[in-house]
């Protein structure tokens, strides 16, 4: 059955979903600012799925007969010191995230909830992905530098993301 202790934790995990969507679009605000459209299009479309995050638990919420409670989002930075110290916060922000699922996944063990652990693997596995593209972007990015031709071409090959 679906445990109140689970729902309660997936209606605190729909304001950390919407919470990454406005720290992404935040970032990419951010990289407009700086003039790095590629940068800014990446966050873009980082926080467009952020939103599916949320959403995907509001729909489960109701596919499980539960009650969506919507809460309030903190506001995000809008400055930051470098293009390395984004996806260095991007990285914590993720790992942070990956410990917020496991909690839920863990107490869906303790409360026998099958379902909601089903419906879980899927953020288990998205968190490993998260976690693998901001550390690969900031290995690009030391390499990279924090200016020049590298930057610009690094800039472009982001701006080809798809989505939005
Ligand atoms: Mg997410």
């Amino acid at each position: 059955m679906y445990s109140k202790r689970v729902m309660e934790l997936m209606n605190e995990q729909i304001k950390h979903e919407l919470y990454s969507a406005y720290l992404y679009l935040s970032m990419s605000a951010y990289f407009e600012g700086e003039s790095l459209p590629g940068f800014a299009h990446w966050m873009r479309v980082q926080a467009a799925e952020e939103q599916e995050h949320a959403m995907k638990f509001y729909d489960f919420i109701y596919e499980r007969g539960g009650r969506v409670l919507l809460q309030a989002i903190d506001q995000p930075p809008a400055e930051f010191e470098s293009l390395r110290e984004v996806f260095k916060q991007t990285l914590e922000h993720e790992k942070k995230v990956t410990g917020l699922i496991e909690a839920i996944y863990a107490a869906a063990v303790e409360d026998k909830d099958y379902a909601s652990q089903t419906f879980l693997n899927w953020f288990i596995d998205e968190q490993v992905e998260e976690e693998k593209n901001a550390t690969d972007l900031l290995e690009t990015l030391r390499m990279v530098g924090d200016k020049g031709s590298a930057l610009i071409m690094f800039d472009r090959e982001l701006g080809r993301r798809a989505g939005e």
